[in-house]
């Protein structure tokens, strides 16, 4: 098969047995993304998934062979998966990088307010949203209460059919002229993002009183208990085919839960290598990578390290061998060429969808800055696996020169002297509430990612 081209999509390029592998993965990647929807749901979707297939806590091996399969629990927000390979794992690990923390709204620490009959959550967005594309649409809220005493609820209001589910005001066309013309970015604020919690009131109580204990009888949770919670907004959707051809996948965080999915189907599946293996899941690349379940924490070398103290390699020389020897994925979804919106992009660079995995040299914005900038030798060393591989793949930039640019894990990645090359998933509608896969691009992350895995 054709692994490379711009003018035949890789549904064209596929016999009927790779078209219906093709459109199984698709149902089981839209089950994950109703069951992850978050950072510490997708953790825990993918411990669960890791433990079914073999993978046990690092804590629980005292020294490690090949073909041993080992999970690190980070914090319930981040997970790494590894498969401890034959050769001596200071020849260099296979690592595939992706995130699983996507845009959303987080509620403010004092978030419960009450004005003109409607009670509503403050909010502080997480990610780059548009604000305009939040407001008019049904929400749930998702995420964890730390009590008074220490103990955490889980709590999750709106993805259950027979759910209520929150939502955010707009003003009516009728009295939306001065709004009209506010620019995009204006017309609607942060601080208008109030998604309604509640109305009615009883005779001894407030609207506001009400919801408390409403929250108070499902959740044991009081007032003050909000100051220490992590709840997130987002959409209540379940995902969904788009298109009567059923092309496309509609569904909220495909950044970057589609190269996540990828990543962890294809550990679970590779072939145990010469190399090690390890899948990374990491939080907090929307924001920066800050924090300490970001790339920029310690806890990915730290866990390596961990590897190598169990084969019997304590020194830091083996730490730095491992990690200059290494060959990385960043796994993170890009831009489609979109027709709607030529301009932003120099076509013949940009990715296209349906044409499979993406290969991206560098990302930045103003000329490079903020990109990891991959080597040539080492692009042509993936191009070689993908190709012998049968593995559809493209290249492309995001957007024009000039037009802004973005960011992913890859040049933290590359900072501890490891070749990182960014390798994700094209798609639509980028950080929209919903956003837009098609599914053989979906499909194209598996298949890359395990043959990378397997590769030597
Ligand atoms: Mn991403
Ligand atoms: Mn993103």
């Amino acid at each position: 098969m054709e692994t490379y081209s711009r003018t035949k999509p890789v549904w064209q390029r596929w016999t009927a047995k790779e078209r219906k592998a093709c459109l199984a993965y698709a149902e089981e990647y839209k089950a994950f993304l109703d069951r992850a929807r978050t950072e510490r749901l997708a953790n825990r979707e993918i411990i669960r998934q890791a433990e079914k297939a073999g993978f046990r806590p690092l804590s629980a091996y005292r020294k490690l062979k090949a073909g041993d399969k080992v999970y690190l629990d980070h914090k319930g927000k981040s997970v790494i998966l590894a498969v401890i390979g034959k050769e001596d794992m200071r020849k260099g690990l296979k690592l595939v990088g992706s995130h699983i923390d996507s845009p959303r709204l987080d509620l403010k620490a004092n978030p419960l307010d009450e004005k003109d009959g409607l009670v509503f959550f403050r909010t502080h967005y997480y990610g780059g949203i548009k604000k305009y594309q939040w407001v008019c649409r049904p929400l749930a809220v998702v995420g964890v209460v730390v009590r008074k005493d220490g103990s955490v609820v889980d709590v999750e209001i709106g993805l259950d059919p027979d759910d209520p589910v929150l939502y955010i005001t707009d003003i009516l066309p009728h009295l939306g002229q001065t709004q009209a013309q506010k620019k995009v970015g204006e017309a609607v604020t942060g601080e208008m993002l109030l998604p309604v919690i509640g109305g009615h009131g009883e005779r001894k109580k407030s609207a506001r009183e009400t919801v408390l204990a409403l929250f108070g009888k499902k959740y044991g949770i009081e007032d003050e208990d909000f100051t220490t919670a992590e709840l997130e907004i987002i959409p209540a959707d379940n995902a969904r085919d788009v298109g009567l051809d059923r092309a496309f996948i509609l569904g909220h965080g495909h950044d970057d839960r589609v190269c996540s999915y990828g990543n962890l189907t294809a550990i679970l599946a590779a072939e145990p290598g010469a190399k090690t293996q390890v899948a990374l899941f990491a939080d907090k690349e929307e924001i920066g990578s800050y924090g300490n379940t970001g790339v920029t924490s310690s806890y990915v070398p730290d866990f390596i390290m961990d590897l190598l103290a169990l084969q019997g390699h304590e020194d830091h020389r083996s730490l730095r061998d491992t990690l200059r020897n290494s060959e990385i994925l960043s796994a993170d979804v890009t831009a489609s060429f979109d027709p709607t919106f030529p301009d932003t992009m120099e076509k013949t660079n940009a990715s296209l969808t349906g044409h499979g995995i993406v290969l991206t040299k560098y990302t930045g914005s103003r000329g490079k800055s903020g990109s990891n900038d991959a080597n040539a030798e080492f692009i042509a060393k993936v191009r070689r696996i993908f190709n012998a591989a049968n593995v559809p793949w493209q290249i492309g930039e995001l957007g024009k020169v000039d037009q802004g640019g973005g960011g992913t894990i890859a040049l933290y990645l590359a900072a501890w002297g490891c070749e990182v090359v960014d390798c994700g998933v094209t798609m639509l509608s980028m950080h929209a509430p919903l956003e837009l896969v098609e599914k053989s691009d979906a499909y194209t992350a598996f298949l890359a990612y395990k043959a990378f895995f397997e590769s030597n």
